[in-house]
């Protein structure tokens, strides 16, 4: 029976963390195959180098790769996409949180937005949950479920705009959890125009 090869191309802090949703006709395969330091000019493109080894082992052991998962390196995705046509290619969640979280900081440094820096933990992990949770890799959803966290964090649970996920899963606060600080829209308003 034929199986599908899911290729993690990723930071090995990664590893650690890694959640794929497996079955029977899924094989997982972690290959790492980097250059020496005196193969390539940089760090950069060590990584790419990798990349390209890992695949070409194997394509010349005759396996088809179904899935990708690396992180956000330009050059790999434009060299998965010349070169990987009918590969699923996804980024791995670990390095898009981390560079959200750079962004969070970012923002909570300005002034009357240090609020965003106690959120957060929280939207870091919304975001880990938005793509975990949507085990069918629903695209369209996950981006939904994701959204919904400018919503929440200014204290609106319901009528979501995105007609895929209209509401939030949690239950209905407890008067001390309504005691938080919101997000006010002006801040909101600062992150998407900055
Ligand atoms: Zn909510």
């Amino acid at each position: 029976m034929a199986q599908n090869i899911i290729l993690v191309f990723v930071h090995l802090y990664f590893l650690e963390q890694l959640h794929v949703y497996l079955n029977q006709n899924t094989c997982l395969i972690f290959v790492l195959f980097f250059p020496q330091s005196n193969e390539v000019p940089n760090s950069s493109l060590c990584e790419h180098e990798g990349l390209k080894r890992s695949v070409r082992f194997l394509k010349d052991e005759g396996l088809e790769l179904d899935t990708l998962i690396t992180d956000r390196h330009r050059q790999n995705n434009k060299w998965i996409k010349e070169n990987l046509d009918g590969t699923n290619h996804f980024y791995d969640i670990w390095h898009v949180a981390k560079g959200t979280g750079k962004k969070l900081d970012a923002l909570a440094k300005v002034k009357d937005c240090d609020i965003v820096g106690k959120w957060k933990q929280s939207i870091t992990n919304h975001m880990y949950w938005s793509a975990g949770c949507t085990p069918d890799n629903n695209a369209d959803m996950i981006v939904a479920k994701w959204e919904s966290v400018i919503q929440h964090v200014q204290n609106i649970h319901t009528n979501h705009q995105n007609a895929l996920f209209q509401s939030c899963l949690h239950d209905p606060l407890e008067d001390d959890e309504r005691e938080i600080k919101w997000l006010n829209p002006s801040i909101i308003y600062y992150a998407y125009s900055n």
